[in-house]
């Protein structure tokens, strides 16, 4: 599934004459890397006004998807911020229409995050990127304590601000999990999203730590591919 850019009539915010130019809606960080660079960049759908020469970006909507990381995000345009709920309402339809169809071939089963515009999109990707980096440090200290990895789920892990992998417990419940990663935390590993997962897990009430079992080939192969980006 490629990414897709459109040819698109563009207005310059000076109010100079509108001009073509192309414009990138949906980005497949997997297939395209450097677009995935670009929007780290500053550079994604920064246009150049042939008439005054000024720079802008093309406010619009966005659709980003990082497979390996699990990781699908709507960047509404600027303008529309003040329609967050309308907005979130259009992006379950939406996603629940891509699921279908342009999803379908992937498999792809997230909860879809959004933000408005593409520094917000930047900032989220670079706060995701740090703690898939963090999930990594996690996953290696468990693994050289001999302790097995779990992979928690994505979705639910970001919501609760949890790192993606940590040690597994001895069972399902939320004690071992949290008795895992104290261990883990004992060793002299830095990690504040693993702290804060053992503190709530260690909670009264905790519920069991919601993890993908079945994926723990899923789970080598993203620990394999996910490499530092350039910041
Ligand atoms: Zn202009």
């Amino acid at each position: 599934m490629r990414s897709i850019k459109l040819t698109d009539q563009v207005v310059c915010p000076d109010g100079c004459e509108a001009f073509e130019a192309d414009r990138w809606t949906f980005i497949n960080a997997q297939q395209d890397p450097e677009l995935k660079e670009a929007i780290l960049g500053g550079e994604l759908n920064l246009f150049c006004c042939p008439q005054c020469h000024s720079f802008f970006y093309g406010d619009s909507d966005l659709i980003y998807l990082d497979e390996e990381a699990e990781l699908l995000v709507f960047a509404f345009s600027e303008k529309n911020r003040n329609q967050r709920k309308k907005l979130e309402e259009k992006m379950k339809h939406d996603y629940s229409l891509l699921k279908d169809t342009l999803f379908k071939q992937v498999r792809l089963d997230v909860g879809p995050m959004y933000v408005f515009g593409l520094e917000e999109l930047k900032t989220l990707l670079l706060k995701e990127q740090a703690r898939i980096e963090e999930s990594q440090a996690i996953a290696a200290a468990a693994a050289a304590l001999g302790m097995p990895v779990a992979r928690l789920v994505p979705q639910w892990a970001r919501e609760n601000d949890f790192p993606l992998y940590t040690a597994a417990g001895t069972d399902e419940t939320a004690k071992t999990f949290a008795d895992s990663a104290r261990k883990v935390l004992q060793e002299g590993l830095k990690s504040p999203l693993l702290k804060h997962f053992a503190d709530q897990m260690q909670g009264d009430g905790a519920q069991a730590p919601k993890v993908y079992y079945e994926h723990t080939e899923k789970t080598q192969r993203s620990l394999k591919n996910h490499r530092p980006v350039r910041r």
